[in-house]
């Protein structure tokens, strides 16, 4: 069954199709994930674009001043602020989609298989590493 999600005005709505299901999840600890998302670090899933349908108009945002020093386009809901999707000509084919939207369609969210950009998690002291989840201290791994 797809996995349907939304955003908090439900204005957009996103599904993603059984190929890219279950979805993997990473951590990003970037500095502008961080920022966007109001918290130490944003949940994302990685997933192939062909697998995506968003519906509704989110607006984009040309993010140029990134930890991984390449510019992305964060797209998020113009009406209530929520974080949509971040896509990066580095990865044409995937679309970074935000776990968040999926509040009320995925219940128990297994841990990352991944956690990025964690240099930045010294700022929270008090966070640890999730133990056996590969560490990417900078840039995802391509
Ligand atoms: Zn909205
Ligand atoms: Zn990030």
């Amino acid at each position: 069954m797809p996995l349907q999600g939304k955003c908090l005005c439900e204005k957009i709505a996103v599904t993603v199709a059984d190929e890219s299901l279950p979805l993997q999840f990473a951590s990003c600890y970037c500095k502008n994930c961080s920022t966007t998302a109001g918290s130490p670090f944003s949940m994302v899933a990685y997933v192939d674009k062909a697998h995506l349908k968003i519906e509704g108009q989110p607006k984009i945002y040309s993010d140029s001043k990134t930890d991984s020093g390449g510019s992305v386009y964060r797209h998020f809901c113009g009406d209530c602020g929520t974080p949509v999707q971040t896509l990066a000509p580095a990865i044409p084919d995937k679309a970074v989609v935000k776990v968040g939207l999926f509040s009320d369609s995925l219940g128990d969210i297994n841990k990352p298989a991944v956690e990025l950009f964690t240099v930045n998690r010294q700022r929270f002291p008090w966070l640890e590493s999730i133990e056996g989840v590969p560490q990417c201290e900078r840039n995802p791994p391509s």
